[in-house]
């Protein structure tokens, strides 16, 4: 290891850092669905503290992860009763803030949800102009991608969704 290293005590900030998110949260009747803070007609909602978006919440833990400054769960307590059906999206919107704190903004984001339903490419522009501005970036800095589980496990059997995504941030100008 070099002396320049950036991680050394006392060496120059990485002017880059990437974190890495995931959540799942389980199907349950009524609709409708939230999914990237977007809406989705259905006759299932998810299960969760909060509105269930585990889109957002994976996106959440990627930016807090690559900041290093803890996980969802540390900032948004599911025994805190102001936290319960809280909207996704302004929990987003609090770990930007939180990052700033840390002179850090999101660069950019990419998103997996593995599911068998819904069928995400018919959602997906409208998740990235709704998660853009609560990440403050264009849509065009925000992918979100749909797979299946070919059938497999609980995701297969249709119980629920499962997300996976990272984050690029990058240091604020000072
Ligand atoms: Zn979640």
């Amino acid at each position: 290891m070099s002396d320049d290293y950036a991680f050394a005590p006392g060496g120059p900030r990485p002017a880059i850092r990437v974190g890495i998110g995931y959540d799942s949260h389980r199907f349950a009747p009524p609709g409708p669905l939230i999914l990237g803070g977007v809406p989705i007609p259905s006759d299932v909602h998810l299960e969760g503290h909060s509105d269930g978006d585990a889109v957002a919440h994976a996106i959440t833990d990627a930016i807090l992860g690559a900041a290093g400054a803890g996980d969802i769960g540390e900032l948004f307590s599911d025994r805190d009763p102001a936290n319960a059906g809280k909207d996704s999206i302004e929990m987003l919107r609090t770990a930007v803030g939180r990052i700033a704190r840390d002179g850090w903004r999101v660069h950019q984001v990419d998103v997996t949800i593995v599911a068998e339903r819904p069928r995400v490419a018919s959602h997906r522009e409208l998740m990235r102009e709704r998660l853009a501005p609560a990440l403050g970036v264009q849509p065009e800095a925000v992918s979100v991608k749909g797979k299946t589980n070919a059938g497999l496990g609980w995701v297969g059997r249709g119980e629920g969704i499962a997300c996976v995504a990272v984050a690029t941030i990058v240091a604020m100008q000072s």
